[in-house]
């Protein structure tokens, strides 16, 4: 059986290739493509053996495409169009057009693939380009199921509720198809091995998911938010969730996926503290959470991702509390004492399901790091959908299917 031949569209750092590898499909990316400088050098640096091509998905032609020959894509599309708090140009915006230029071309190969899977965010779902993506599929009789799916649901902790679109060129519906539905699970086939997630430690075993939620020790007060003090600008209901998962021993804890050594170049600067106290998001290594991380992170700090409480023997509800009426350099050195930091690129990275040996070059700054990591995806969770989708592929059934879809 030839591998597949996979074609990665907005590759950025390659989060797509990286899942690809993980499902241990046999495939053979024959391009990626993107257009930004900086991102491709963090993709060439993992991949330095992958045809990337630095350029516009608008300027390749319909007969460049069929030259490559493929018979998957995997894509995310640029999100700002869709995301739930910008503009929401949808169509109109100038970032979906190379999407547009795809879903014109693809009717148009001369083989389509038979394998699609799509990644974006949540708001994708509501948009006309997605009404446009399903219309262009069931032209081209194409099976596919759409997910909302987060890290959180494989016992990662980190939220990223994400859109994806698997699609399978097949006469078969998929097993688990729920037409006009979108699913918020992994379909049952997926079958996750404990301690497949842990990168730090492989020791550490994830905790099976079995039955409900169950509260660990010392958790007796922390279950409820509504009898803890509200300190912060929170909800009585966003800390209740908040203890709640942090309760979940089906989710790991943090301290799995942080590194070691010297972190002061990753503390939270003074004046960030004191303007952003009541509004930062704050995680400590025993916690089984943490805030989906943007492309601002490091840069802005309200609701781009968590901060790390390192000095793990403060009590926080005692250093809030103590802040009232203080004069600002008092309540700077008061919240210093919880060492707050920035979780670290490789950090998130690791959070991302990117393997060890990923790298950045050493040009990269930090910044640009977090940018490309926040425009990026889980690739565990893409993992697990590839293995999902290509289900069976290999069979005799499933090879003679390839050879039929050609249409030449
Ligand atoms: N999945 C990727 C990130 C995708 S973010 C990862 O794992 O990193 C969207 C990417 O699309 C960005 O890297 C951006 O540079 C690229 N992009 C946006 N418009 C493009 C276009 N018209 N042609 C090629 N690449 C484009």
């Amino acid at each position: 059986m030839e591998p597949l031949r996979v074609l990665e569209l907005y590759s950025g750092i390659g989060g797509m290739h990286h899942a690809l590898r993980e499902s241990r499909i046999p495939a053979h990316v024959v391009a990626a493509v993107d257009v930004n400088t900086v991102a491709n050098e963090v993709y060439k640096h993992n991949f330095p053996h992958t045809h990337l091509l630095a350029k516009t998905i608008e300027g390749i032609s319909l007969e460049e495409f069929d030259k490559l020959s493929f018979n998957m894509i995997l894509m995310s599309p640029p999100c700002q169009p869709f995301t739930r708090i910008g503009l929401q140009g949808d169509m109109t915006d100038p970032r979906t057009r190379s999407f547009l230029y795809i879903l014109d071309i693809l009717p148009r190969l001369q083989k389509l693939p038979n394998y699609i899977l799509l990644e974006n965010v949540k708001g994708f779902e509501v948009s006309s380009t997605r009404e446009l993506l399903i219309q262009t599929i069931e032209a081209c009789d194409f099976q596919y199921q759409e997910f909302l799916l987060s890290p959180s649901s494989l016992g990662i902790p980190n939220s990223r509720l994400r859109y994806f679109l698997i699609a399978k060129l097949q006469s078969e519906p998929f097993p688990f198809q729920a037409p006009g539905q979108i699913l918020m699970e992994f379909p049952k086939i997926v079958t996750v091995e404990p301690q497949k997630y842990a990168v730090v430690d492989k020791s550490k075993l994830r905790a099976k998911r079995t039955g409900p939620r169950i509260c660990t020790e010392s958790s007796s007060t922390q279950c409820s938010g509504k009898d803890a003090i509200l300190f912060k600008l929170e909800t009585a209901e966003e800390m209740d969730r908040k203890h709640q998962q942090d309760s979940d021993v089906s989710v790991q804890m943090l301290k799995d996926f942080l590194e070691d050594g010297d972190m002061d170049q990753y503390l939270l600067a003074p004046r960030s503290l004191l303007r952003y106290a009541l509004l930062l998001d704050i995680v400590r290594p025993t916690s089984r959470r943490s805030m989906c991380f943007t492309k601002g992170y490091g840069s802005y700090i309200e609701g781009t991702g968590s901060v790390l409480q390192t000095a793990e023997d403060v009590q926080i509800e005692n250093i809030y509390k103590s802040l009232t009426d203080l004069p600002p350099e008092e309540k700077i050195a008061k919240l210093s004492m919880l060492k707050l930091r920035y979780f670290t690129p490789k950090e998130i990275a690791n959070l991302h399901g990117f393997p060890p040996e990923f790298g950045f070059p050493e040009k990269t700054t930090v910044k640009q790091r977090y940018r490309l990591l926040g425009n990026s995806l889980n690739v565990h969770v893409v993992a697990e959908l590839l293995t999902v989708l290509c289900e069976g592929w290999g069979s005799a059934s499933e090879g003679s299917q390839c050879a039929s879809n050609s249409r030449q």
